[in-house]
Order: structure tokens, then C-alpha cells, then sequence
């Protein structure tokens, strides 16, 4: 072989080298974030954001448990998905009208305080706080930061052990903001990795049908230093080619089927 061809040859093999262990090294390890919590199990009577549910996610030892949380007119946070309970909009009225309903294993909605109680138990699993959007930008302050005394008043605000998600671009701003050091993830498509990282913002938490139509994003975002999530990830083609592409965590509805896909691919579930 003419000595120029075989130098080059080398030279590509030893970058082969380099490289190839830091792109398996990217996709070797992720977290599983159950949605709402371990609730699609007979445990938790099937109930979405339920203390039972994340009992059940933290027993069953997964990465994170997801949540639900808005605020009622008197300030009580309280874990539910929907602005409304029965056509009665969360943030308009007083707690006294949400405290007897019943969520269907039973359970009343869980205000935070009964929530956080259940998530100090379990040091190992991280509490995935979203926070949902209010009608305008002084609410959601008055939101965040209750959300941050409330999580003071229970020993929870650690990075190790909180990580907040949210649709709204101002409640992001203001937890990076106010909690540097702790990961926050925009949940919504409008926004780049690129443009959310020039608003202080450090993670991504996209439909994982987004990193599909903007195939630049997963690499901005690596770019960027950010963490990336993807949401609802509940079919076993999409999380494959989730854990291929390299995410931190995936957020499903099924995370046991997220366990064996992962053993089958030979990803390390944190
Ligand atoms: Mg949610």
C-alpha cells in the first residue's frame, strides 16, 4: 500500500477509536420518568397523579415520577392535570370547593403537601414537578414561588431531588432564574433548544414526535450543555428510537415496557 494511503488509513482508524465510544457512552444510560406518576397498575386503582401512583413509581424504583400541579384561587397548590375540576377552573375558586373530590382510586386530590410528604420517602426518585399554566404572568410568579417555599418547607429543594417541567415559557424563565443549578425543561414545540438556552433555560422536555420534524434539535440541545426529555413515549418503536437518538429521560405511561425495551437495547436504566 502506498505509504500516504496507509497514514491516512491510521489516521481514520485512530479517530474511529476516539469517537465511537463517546456516541455508545451517549446512549448507554436514561432515566425512566413514569407520567403522572406509576398509575397504570391496579395498586394505584389507575389513577393519574394520585399518592398511590407515585408510591407505586417509587417502589417500583423508577428514575422519576411525573406531576401535575395548579393553583387555586386561595393559593393552595394541589396536584391535578386538568385548569378545571367539573367545569369549575382550578385558579377562580377557593380550595374548599375541590377538597371533597374524589379521583378515581378514591383518593381526594392530593394537595402538595400530601404529595411532597409521599415524595421525601423515597430519596432515590426524583420528583418531576410540572407546573401548569395560569392566566397570566403574576399568577404564575405568585406560582413559582410558592412552588419553591413549598418545596423549601419539605426539605425537596435540591437538584438531586426536584426537576421542573412546564408549558410556560415565563414560569421556565423564573425557576432558572431563581434556581440556577436545578434543571428546567420547556415542555412546549415554539421554542428552539438554541433560543431557550439564550433565556437561561437548561433542558428540553419535547413530544418526541418534535426531535422527528426538527432534526437539528437533539444536537442543538447537546450543544447547549442542555438535558433532554421526551414526552409520551408510550409505543415500543418510539421509545427505541428515543433511546437511540440518546435522551436523559423518557416520560411514558408505561414505563415497564420502557424497562425491557431498554434491557433488550442494552441501556442502563438509571
Ligand atoms: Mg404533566
Amino acid at each position: 500500500m502506498h505509504m500516504k494511503r496507509l497514514i491516512r488509513l491510521i489516521r481514520l482508524i485512530a479517530i474511529m477509536m476516539v469517537m465511537l465510544p463517546l456516541s455508545a457512552e451517549a446512549q448507554k444510560k436514561a432515566g425512566i420518568v413514569a407520567h403522572r406518576g406509576f398509575w397504570n397498575c391496579e395498586e394505584a386503582g389507575y389513577a393519574k397523579n394520585s399518592i398511590a401512583a407515585l408510591r407505586c413509581a417509587q417502589e417500583a424504583g423508577f428514575w422519576g415520577s411525573e406531576f401535575d400541579v395548579n393553583m387555586t384561587a386561595d393559593e393552595v397548590l394541589i396536584v391535578y392535570h386538568d385548569s378545571d375540576v367539573e367545569g369549575k377552573k382550578i385558579e377562580k375558586h377557593p380550595y374548599t370547593e375541590f377538597k371533597d373530590f374524589k379521583i378515581r382510586n378514591g383518593e381526594t386530590i392530593p394537595t402538595i403537601d400530601q404529595f411532597l410528604e409521599q415524595g421525601k420517602k423515597y430519596p432515590e426518585t426524583m420528583l418531576v414537578y410540572e407546573l401548569k399554566g395560569h392566566s397570566c404572568d403574576e399568577v404564575e410568579d405568585r406560582f413559582v414561588d410558592l412552588s419553591i417555599e413549598k418545596l423549601k418547607e419539605h426539605g425537596l429543594l435540591d437538584p438531586e431531588r426536584v426537576m421542573f417541567i412546564s408549558f410556560s415559557l415565563h414560569m421556565c424563565e423564573r425557576l432558572a432564574a431563581k434556581l440556577p443549578g436545578f434543571t428546567v425543561q420547556f415542555l412546549g414545540s415554539s421554542r428552539s433548544p438554541q433560543a431557550l438556552a439564550e433565556k437561561g433555560i437548561n433542558g428540553v422536555d419535547y413530544n418526541h414526535q418534535v426531535f422527528s420534524i426538527n432534526k437539528k434539535w437533539y444536537k442543538q440541545a447537546r450543544r447547549n450543555k442542555m438535558s433532554v426529555n421526551a414526552w409520551t413515549v408510550n409505543e415500543e418503536k418510539d421509545m427505541e428510537k428515543m433511546f437511540r437518538m440518546g435522551v436523559d429521560q423518557l416520560t411514558t405511561d408505561q414505563p415497564l415496557e420502557a424497562r425491557e425495551v431498554m434491557k433488550r437495547m442494552k441501556i442502563q436504566e438509571l
